[in-house]
């Protein structure tokens, strides 16, 4: 299997849903992704792509590298741009992100892929983290994962595993270890 991690810097699985209702629908209605509800920031985007904490990570940087980012087959894009001054602008990208995934589809090249759609945290400044519901959204990341039909069907098992897992909390760790057993299959 291949993995394709799509990641947006900094944005909230509320402010997702409120500013980019277009591509959320795709990847829910068109693409069939199974969203964790309780997706929790621990730690940061390292732990997402190695398994450690921040200071495990760098500690033991010469000697156990072992995250799945030397994987040859696992491709990741992670943005920060239109997240990272103003959340503002999330809305407009949109569109771009809908598009994207369109085009994504349209190719037909994802049949040996699992598409991993996610963020890392939420909003980490400006006016909305004065708010009490701001605070909330810093620790709610969101995370989709879009598997080819017949990977459903030959894996209903872990399918049904990730369905229950939907309304347990989960964090970067969890998810670093189903990548990881994603890339074994
Ligand atoms: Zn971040």
């Amino acid at each position: 299997m291949s993995v394709l991690m799509i990641g947006i810097d900094g944005m909230s699985k509320q402010h997702f849903e409120r500013s980019m209702p277009k591509t959320r629908n795709f990847l829910l209605e068109k693409m069939g992704a199974i969203e964790l509800y309780k997706y929790n920031k621990l730690a940061n985007v390292l732990a997402l792509l190695t398994g450690h904490t921040p200071e495990e990570f760098y500690k033991g940087w010469h000697y156990n590298r072992t995250g799945y980012v030397d994987q040859i087959n696992e491709a990741f894009l992670f943005t920060a741009r239109i997240t990272h001054d103003d959340s503002d602008l999330a809305y407009r990208g949109d569109e771009a992100y809908h598009k994207f995934l369109q085009d994504l589809v349209a190719t037909d090249s994802l049949d040996n892929t699992v598409i991993v759609w996610f963020s890392d945290h939420g909003p980490r400044f400006g006016a909305i983290r004065e708010t009490y519901h701001g605070r909330i959204e810093t620790s709610a990341p969101y995370i989709f994962f879009v598997f080819p039909p017949w990977f459903k069907r030959t894996y209903p098992q872990l399918i049904s595993t990730l369905k229950i897992n939907q309304n347990r909390l989960s964090s970067h760790f969890a998810v670093y270890e189903t990548i990881r057993d994603l890339l074994y299959l």
